[in-house]
């Protein structure tokens, strides 16, 4: 189990998280949903331990054992892994190398690392040919998530953060990145928790809980059903209405001054 204890960080100064509650337990979904600017990227990156925030309380535990003392890479080790919103981009470092790498440094037999990105190349529906290309180098928005999702897949931890898995993908590789991490939620044990916005990701994924995020706190809880609520009401009940725009808008030409 994931559990997070009244945590509370701040960055540059100011208190974004005010004091987060949430539970994950294996096989399970939890859906966060939230208001642009709420502390949900924060949130996730505050568990992976992300340099430059300041935890001013709080506690983190994975199975028991405090994970904030750790630093990012043992955080992965013991099984945690964030799907960015935003993939760096690396040059002069293949994914294939990345996905090696990682492989071996999660104490797993580097002999079987070309069969399974092999098999799983095809269950995400990525490139293959990008395996050899610079880490999210000029890589479409779409291939950046789908990377990350076969990262996700190849690595097999117990519990992932994905931080707008959904932004940027259209519809067929929406299926595809929700099915796949659907499937490594009910048949491998993973746990989720899915930034979103948008209830298409989580028609597929479904999940068992969406907590809404807003100013730094968890302000609701529910089943898949509030999700449908935020979807037709956007986030006014819960103080602050900034609805998320469809992606069709988001990706309207820029304005000039
Ligand atoms: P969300 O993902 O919910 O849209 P974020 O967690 O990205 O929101 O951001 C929450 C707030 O924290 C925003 O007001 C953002 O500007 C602020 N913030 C996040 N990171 C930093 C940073 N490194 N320096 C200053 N402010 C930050
Ligand atoms: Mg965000």
């Amino acid at each position: 189990m994931l559990a997070v204890r009244d945590l509370r960080a701040k960055v540059a100064g100011k208190e974004i998280l005010k004091g987060i509650d949430l539970e994950v337990r294996s096989g399970e979904v939890h859906a966060v949903m939230g208001p642009n600017g709420s502390g949900k990227s924060t949130l996730s990156h505050v568990l992976m331990g992300r340099p430059g925030y300041e935890i001013t309380s709080g506690q983190v535990t994975l199975d028991g054992q405090d994970i904030l003392g750790m630093p990012t890479w043992r955080r992965a080790q013991a099984g945690l892994f964030l799907g960015m919103q935003y993939p760096i981009e690396v040059p002069g470092v293949s994914l294939e190398a990345v996905l090696r790498e990682s492989f071996t440094a999660g104490g797993r037999d580097p002999a079987d690392v070309d069969d399974l990105v092999g098999s799983e190349v095809g269950r995400v529906g990525f490139d293959a040919r990008l395996l050899k290309r610079a880490l999210n180098v000029d890589f479409s928005g779409g291939e950046k998530k789908r990377s990350e999702t076969l990262q996700l897949a190849v690595l097999r931890p117990f519990f992932a953060m994905l931080d707008e898995v959904d932004s940027g993908l259209d519809v067929d590789a929406l299926r595809d990145v929700a099915r796949r991490v659907a499937q490594a939620a009910a048949q491998e044990g993973l746990g989720v928790i899915a930034i979103t916005h948008y209830t298409r990701l989580l028609s597929e994924l479904r999940p068992d809980r969406v907590h809404v995020l807003s100013g730094g706190r968890i302000v609701a809880s529910g089943g898949s059903d509030l999700a449908d609520e935020l979807e037709a009401h956007g986030y006014g009940a819960w103080g602050k209405d900034e609805p998320a725009r469809p992606p069709e808008v988001a990706l309207a030409a820029p304005t000039f001054p």
